[in-house]
């Protein structure tokens, strides 16, 4: 079997996003694709995620041709491929219809920086496409128009959300962030009869993530005592 520990991984993901609250029903859809063959491994369309198993995941090439598997890959095929041929930094897609990411999408041109967090895991602000022809290349189109070098998450205009990284343990931090980023922001808008809440200053931004990444968390090699 082509991919086994990647169609695992498509698969296991599926489960953590649907635990996370972050898809629902057969909404959403995941890809990785592997370095050393060009090929990706794509969650199939329309299965319930609790249902899907690695022989459901369908492996295709970097235009979307089945190269193997007996499902159908997913109705998104087209707006992954184009994300993975046109974006080499990204290795794992994981799509989502998560809920406040979806009415920021409906509401606005970006995700401004409302918590500091998210603006260090993911920069000032998340685009939002245009409105994008779902299930062609149109809709992955709209996605690249907006995703700038390095990005990590784009909202899909009345849509939902797709977000990236090296791994889906990345990609899914970064749905779950925006999420939670996208919730915050309805919420203050909300309670601010509809005005601007007070954002992150955007100025303060680079300086805090070059230090955020260089320095959060604990050393990452031991140092000799
Ligand atoms: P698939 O089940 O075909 O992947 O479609 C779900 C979806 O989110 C379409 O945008
Ligand atoms: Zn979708």
């Amino acid at each position: 079997m082509l991919l086994a520990e990647q169609r695992r991984q498509v698969v296991q993901v599926g489960l953590d996003a649907l635990a996370h609250g972050v898809v629902h029903g057969t909404s959403g859809n995941m890809s990785i694709r592997d370095p050393a063959t060009g090929l990706i491994a794509i969650s199939p369309s329309g299965i319930p995620y609790p249902a899907v198993t690695p022989a459901d995941i369908v492996v295709v090439d970097e235009e979307g041709e089945v190269v193997e598997g007996v499902r159908k890959p997913s109705s998104e095929t087209p707006l992954h491929t184009m994300v993975h041929r046109e974006r080499p930094h990204v290795r794992a897609i994981v799509h989502t219809h998560s809920h406040y990411a979806t009415v920021v999408g409906c509401l606005r041109p970006a995700l401004p920086p409302i918590l500091t967090e998210v603006a260090l895991v993911v920069g000032a602000r998340v685009p939002v496409t245009r409105y994008g022809l779902t299930g062609t290349p149109d809709f992955g189109r709209s996605v690249i128009e907006v995703l700038e070098p390095g990005g990590l998450a784009v909202i899909l205009k009345n849509h939902g959300l797709i977000c990236f990284g090296d791994d889906f343990e990345r990609a899914l931090g970064v749905a779950e962030a925006v999420e939670e980023a996208a919730k915050v922001y309805v919420h203050a808008l909300a309670a601010n009869g509809g005005r601007e809440p007070d954002l992150v200053p955007e100025e303060l931004i680079p300086e805090m993530r070059e230090r955020f990444f260089a320095s959060y968390g604990q050393p990452k090699t031991p140092t000799a005592g």
